[in-house]
């Protein structure tokens, strides 16, 4: 696209048009942590950025899944900005409509609209080393040069189908859970029902009641806690929004119990495994409580420990299999055919629908990021990390892509609510652009030892984690990737990954004036 054509598309002032980068920075990805990046760089004064988002709203993942029964299942206590919490939530657990409201309120109110720019599906983005500027390539054609880049894609962002035979010869309805079609009426339908994740387990007891029938087919059962609904009342609503500090000291409680329990499970598990035991026999009377028939009371237990694999909260979930119509098939899928699944044991089970809710490709080449990168020497970010297994500095930053920087990179969740790590690692990069301002320069990047280091370190640790020191081989977790490694927790306590990002060295990175 030429200058003359942006300005006309984006109405730029003509002073613009002039300068050597289009934007300061360019932000892929208006999901909860591109518009995270986005308010904090307002907030800092470095509100000269664009943000690219391939769908026609705000929002990622709260834009994209509307499948029925989508609740946050994170207290929204947490699960929300620190400085801009929310009194009116109706439950301890909102509904995704409401996370949906939240999210459009924030991008209005912290005036992140005005830099939205929809339908930007980004192909590519390449570090033009002569110019010292980040070329970022949409689908459309549609270029953006930057001096610097923030990758805000998020990791549960490419709906994954399952591959299974005859699977294309399938002629009734098929929907993944992450594009729900609302136009499309289940009532009186059979239906196929594939995958018992953090979905699946929300979104099936909302539609067995409506179905003529509900196969479920489970290939890793997945530890479920009991789920106390706690609605929030005016009154306590009206408590949130008068007292001050009421929400603050009751989001500090909630992180405090959630972060103490999940990530110190997860993350020093060698010393706390016991705390997985006690949920795992919580959450084996649960089912022995809430299912009827033994045999499936047994098929619903899983193999392996609590924690290996994102466990999740329902108390809905396991009363659909006491029901006529829903039945729970562990046999394996073997094949789907024009009307059916079949199983390994050769059972034919027809259907009118197939509803996916097999999850997202997560680190897997092509999915963090969605889109092609190339930083110095023509070096692509799968390639680097297809020899060298997930790494960045931090999380954020990679050698080799000078004033590149990751919302969700390898090893940068510690926090049972994704808005820990919004707040970590907007902090990392915001710290990084006012320090190259500092120095009046225009290039950043880490320092290949500070980047080894880091990753050292990580390593040295993960022998604690439940993914080296638990039981986790039967659990089919996409917490670990390809290489066996499990980048997507870091193995350190949240608050301590806060500080790092408070008080990590400059001398880390290279700066210099290009
Ligand atoms: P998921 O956890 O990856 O679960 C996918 C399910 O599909 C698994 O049970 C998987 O079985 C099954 N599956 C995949 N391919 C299959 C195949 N070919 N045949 C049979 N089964 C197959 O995905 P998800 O449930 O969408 O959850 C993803 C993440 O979204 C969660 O972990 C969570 O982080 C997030 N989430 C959050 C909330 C929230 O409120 N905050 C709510 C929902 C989801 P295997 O286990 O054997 O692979």
């Amino acid at each position: 696209m030429t200058e003359a054509a942006l300005s006309h598309v984006f109405d730029y002032p003509p002073q613009r048009i002039k300068r050597e980068v289009d934007f300061e920075t360019v932000i892929i990805g208006a999901g909860l942590s591109g518009i995270g990046a986005a308010i904090r760089l307002i907030r800092e004064g470095l509100g000269d950025f664009v943000i690219l988002e391939k769908g026609i709203d705000a929002g990622g993942t709260w834009q994209d899944n509307t499948y029925p029964g989508l609740t946050v299942d994170i207290p929204s206590l947490s699960y929300s900005f620190s400085f801009e919490q929310n009194p009116f939530w109706s439950s301890l657990y909102a509904p995704g409509p409401e996370m949906k409201a939240y999210v459009d309120h924030c991008v209005t109110k912290y005036g992140v609209r005005p830099h939205m720019r929809y339908n930007m599906e980004v192909a590519d983005a390449t570090y033009d080393e002569q110019r010292n500027v980040w070329v970022t390539r949409t689908k459309s054609g549609a270029t953006f040069t930057s001096r610097y880049l923030v990758s805000a894609t998020g990791f549960l962002t490419i709906p994954k189908l399952p591959v299974i035979e005859g699977i294309e010869k399938f002629k009734g309805k098929v929907m993944h859970t992450g594009r729900w079609d609302h136009s499309y009426d289940l009532t009186g339908k059979r239906v196929g029902f594939i995958g018992t994740g953090a979905t699946g387990i929300q979104a099936v007891p909302e539609i067995a009641d409506k179905v003529k029938s509900i196969d479920v087919y489970q290939r890793t059962a997945i530890w479920l806690l009991p789920k106390k609904e706690m609605p929030f009342s005016p009154r306590w609503q009206a408590a949130f929004a008068k007292v001050p500090g009421l929400q603050r000291l009751a989001r500090l409680v909630v992180i405090f119990f959630t972060d103490i329990i999940m990530i110190n499970l997860l993350v020093f598990n060698k010393y706390f495994g016991f705390v997985g035991k006690k949920l795992e026999r919580i959450c084996v009377n649960h089912i022995r409580n809430q299912v009827k028939d033994p045999a499936t009371q047994e098929a619903l237990i899983p193999t392996y420990d609590f924690g290996c694999k994102r466990p999740s909260f329902t108390s809905k979930f396991y009363p659909v299999f006491n029901r006529e119509n829903a039945s729970l098939v562990t046999n394996p899928i073997d094949r789907i055919t024009e009307n059916a699944i079949v199983t390994k044991d050769g059972t034919v089970r027809e259907i009118d629908t197939l509803i996916c809710a097999t999850g997202f490709e997560v680190f897997q080449k092509g999915s963090v990021p969605t889109y092609k990168l190339v930083g110095k020497n023509g070096l692509d970010i799968s390639d680097f990390w297809e020899e060298n297994r997930y790494q960045a500095f931090e999380g954020s930053t990679v050698p080799n892509f000078p004033n590149f920087f990751m919302m969700f990179g390898p090893y940068s969740v510690c926090t049972a609510s994704w808005f820990g790590m919004i707040d970590t690692q907007s902090k990392h990069l915001v710290r990084c652009l006012k320090a190259a301002k500092k120095r009046h320069a225009n290039y950043i990047e880490i320092k290949k030892s500070a980047n080894d280091a880091n990753f050292q370190k990580v390593q040295s640790r993960t022998k604690l984690t439940i993914f080296k020191a638990g039981n986790c081989a039967t659990s089919n977790s996409y917490y670990f990737d390809r290489h066996g490694d499990s980048p997507t927790i870091r193995p350190t306590l949240g608050f301590v990954h806060w500080l790092t990002s408070r008080f990590f060295s400059m001398n880390n990175y290279i700066f210099d004036s290009k």
